[in-house]
């Protein structure tokens, strides 16, 4: 029934659980940095999110501010502005595939406030 055992991970924006390669991993490198690991396989302590930018911006959070974000949480560690930076630049070449529930209400009718 099961073809074949298919890793399965955690997006930290909306906790989707999807199979690993529908997922992106962020990675926390040894000296601190923080980067898009395209690979999957580079070491340090890794997070995961969909290929969507949505999720991407939720779990990164504004420039600028303190993030204590759901990636940052995840990672256990303080994005620095360049790195908030450079996640958001990736984010975009993604775009948006889905509304998270929670911050687009499917029924709501566009209550604005
Ligand atoms: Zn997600």
């Amino acid at each position: 029934m099961t073809p074949k055992h298919v890793p399965q991970r955690t997006c930290v924006a909306c906790r989707q659980v999807k199979s690993k390669r529908e997922l992106i991993r962020v990675v926390r490198a040894p000296d601190g940095r923080v980067y898009v690991d395209e690979t999957g396989k580079a070491n340090g302590r890794g997070a995961y999110l969909c290929r969507d930018r949505a999720c991407w911006e939720k779990a990164v959070g504004q420039p600028r501010r303190a993030s204590g974000g759901p990636l940052a949480h995840s990672l256990k560690v303080t994005l620095s502005e360049a790195d908030q930076a450079t996640l958001l630049e990736y984010a975009q070449q993604l775009g948006y595939v889905q509304q998270l529930p929670d911050t687009v209400p499917a029924d709501a009718n566009n209550l604005s406030s």
